[in-house]
């Protein structure tokens, strides 16, 4: 069986804190649970979330904007692919050792082919690094960036969140994962690249959903099962009201009926949802969403909230 793991930023991130000691800490936890995972007979490709990290090399680039050249949203996704790729590498091959599991990892610096025409580039909508004060966000303006007011908590920037179409290195990630490495891979969903007339690969200043480039992913390398590690151990309906309900089993019809009543929101519960429901209409076995303390059981469908094709 092969398995797609799609690690939240949430469920990789220590709240509050992000020194460096903080993250590898965070992945140190992350990584016990994935190896719980790997203890059973599955091929196993991780992708994970970079939302925090790049929040932070975005801060440095305002910071040291005059020293420093900026550097683009792309560099940033591929900055924090190599950085996590390691330091999530090295927790994992730590906790592999332990349990005596005999497997490499490795990391695949992944791209991910979006569409110049895609309408997130006219009208950007993904919110993305920290709140300035007006006249610092009209600085980032003139540097051709779109700020948006967003009242009392100040300016904030907001890009492009285009659809992926096509994950360029998946060949890479298959070939690795047939010869028997658990594969760090399309991290924060893939570096965003166009494809220019001419042929040639351009990155561009945009974020793709990592739950969306999961599920692109996991079709890609044939994936049997879907498993989207997050903070909550299942996705509820009518959530944080006193009515919650927590979903187990569901089949895709019936959660794209409840999506379509607003019960997950659109900038984080929703992209789960339909990275789920995408990965089984299109022919996967199974999605689940759940926690970490969860994942091992989430392979065989025995935990989270289960996505089935009926
Ligand atoms: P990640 O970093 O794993 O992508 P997100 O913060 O994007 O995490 O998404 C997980 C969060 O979604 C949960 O912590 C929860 O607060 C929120 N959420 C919104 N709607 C729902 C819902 N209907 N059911 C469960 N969680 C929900
Ligand atoms: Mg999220």
């Amino acid at each position: 069986m092969r398995v797609l793991l799609a690690l939240g930023g949430n469920a990789m991130t220590n709240a509050g804190r992000a020194r460096p000691e903080d993250q590898i800490g965070a992945a140190e936890v992350a990584m016990a649970a994935v190896a719980s995972m790997l203890e059973q007979d599955v091929d196993v490709v991780i992708t994970h979330g970079n939302g925090p990290q790049v929040g932070n090399l975005l801060v440095k680039n305002e910071v040291a904007a005059a020293v420093v050249p900026p550097v683009p949203l792309d560099w940033c996704g591929a900055q924090t692919q190599g950085t996590l790729g390691f330091v999530l590498m090295d927790a994992l091959d730590v906790e592999l050792a332990r349990r005596g599991v005999d497997r490499r990892t490795a990391a695949v610096v992944t791209r991910a082919l979006v569409d110049a025409a895609d309408s997130g580039f006219a009208k950007p909508t993904k919110p993305i690094g920290r709140f300035l004060p007006a006249d610092e966000a009209a600085v980032m303006q003139e540097h051709g960036q779109v700020w948006e007011d967003r009242g009392e908590k100040g300016w904030r920037r907001v890009v492009a969140s285009p659809e992926p179409l096509e994950i360029l290195d998946a060949a890479a990630v298959r070939a690795l994962v047939d010869a028997g490495f658990v594969v760090i891979a399309n991290g924060g969903g893939g570096i965003p690249v166009v494809r220019d007339p001419d042929g040639r690969l351009r990155g561009v200043e945009a974020v793709i959903d990592k739950d969306l480039g999961a599920a692109l992913l996991a079709r890609t390398v044939a994936a049997d099962v879907l498993v989207i590690g997050t903070d909550v151990p299942n996705a509820v309906l009518r959530y944080g009201t006193p009515e919650a309900e927590s979903l187990g089993a569901v089949t895709v019809a019936e959660l794209r009926g409840y999506a379509a009543e607003g019960h997950f929101a659109s900038g984080s519960m929703g992209p789960k949802v339909d990275a789920a429901c995408r990965f089984v209409e299109q022919g996967g076995t199974r999605a689940v969403i759940t926690d970490l303390d969860h994942l091992a059981a989430a392979i065989a469908g025995d935990a989270g909230t289960v996505v089935v094709p009926t």
